[in-house]
């Protein structure tokens, strides 16, 4: 099974248009791994057609009927979610179990707390595997996790050898949850001068995991400059780029009627057809 993963350490580069215009070319089961901010579903109007509760992390729970009003589990609660009363504060507690360990009487114990949800769906370019992470909760990097096993199972039950994942944002847990062991990651760059920091940065965290990468630059002529120093630095580093795709205002257009980049004209079409015949390319080697 292979896995393409879809990334840009920053938000508003177009990697999820790209993403969903890339499944309009292929035959895979599609993930969306932003857990955060979900966005393949509002682009491709899924049916929801099962789902399942994410237990993503505990909660302490006291039977009042035991308490003796000690004051030992506050007393070493550092997260500050035991009250005045020796109630255990929901919304506070991050569930590490020390008040349990000091409970004298055994009044506090330990259980599994729901903080999301996970999809699986139907959409026109496929299968799709997405998440809900509660207001509030943490713990995202354990939902995309998730969401890429429940892909990958998907994929084998409708017999796809390709998994394209819409990847998490930044360059922290939920993106390597994202990206490790994923055969080859996209790259979308755009030229401004954020876009190449959060580029040297993904690129990081790439390297230190081993993770095969190409680039592909989105709106490069934003700034001619800047794009041909996002070039000169793929370069050096010797990372492929796989394409570059121009600023146009007819793209949010054609999302507000539902419409992928390559359902939008043939130009478009075609050099995304190219584009997606590189990157299945590289995905090979
Ligand atoms: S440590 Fe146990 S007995 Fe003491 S106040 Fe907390 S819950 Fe009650
Ligand atoms: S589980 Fe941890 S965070 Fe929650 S109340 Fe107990 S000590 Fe505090």
């Amino acid at each position: 099974m292979k896995e393409i993963t879809v990334i840009s350490g920053k938000g508003g580069t177009g990697k999820t248009t790209l993403t969903v215009a890339f499944a309009s070319l292929c035959n895979a089961a599609l993930a969306d791994c932003d857990v955060d901010a979900s966005d393949l579903p509002l682009l491709l109007d899924p049916t929801v057609e099962r789902k399942e509760s994410f237990i993503g992390s505990k909660l302490a729970v006291k039977h009042e009927e035991l308490c003796t009003f000690c004051g030992e589990c506050q007393k070493v609660c550092r997260f500050n979610s035991i009250d005045g009363s020796m109630a255990v504060i929901k919304e506070k507690c991050e569930g590490c179990g020390a008040c349990t360990l000091v409970c004298p009487v055994n009044a506090l114990t330990l259980e599994e707390r729901m903080t999301g949800e996970v999809f699986v769906s139907t959409t026109r370019f496929g299968p799709l595997v997405h998440a809900e992470l509660f207001t509030g909760e943490e713990a995202s990097g354990k939902l995309v996790t998730r969401v890429r096993e429940v892909a990958f199972s998907v994929a084998e039950e409708a017999g796809k050898d390709l998994i394209l994942v819409d990847g998490s944002p930044g360059i922290g847990c939920p993106v390597i949850a994202s990206l490790v062991g994923t055969s080859l990651a996209v790259l979308v760059s755009e030229p401004t001068r954020s876009g190449m920091y959060d580029l040297e940065r993904i690129y990081g965290v790439l390297k230190h995991f081993s993770i095969a990468c190409c680039v592909l630059i989105n709106k490069c002529d934003l700034c001619t400059e800047l794009a041909q120093e996002i070039e000169t630095w793929c370069h050096q580093k010797r990372i492929p780029i796989v394409g570059r795709l121009p600023y146009d205002t007819r793209i949010p257009q054609a999302m507000d009627k539902g419409l992928t980049l390559t359902e939008l004209d043939s130009e478009f079409a075609e050099i995304l057809k190219t584009i997606w015949t590189r990157i299945r390319n590289l995905d090979q080697k």
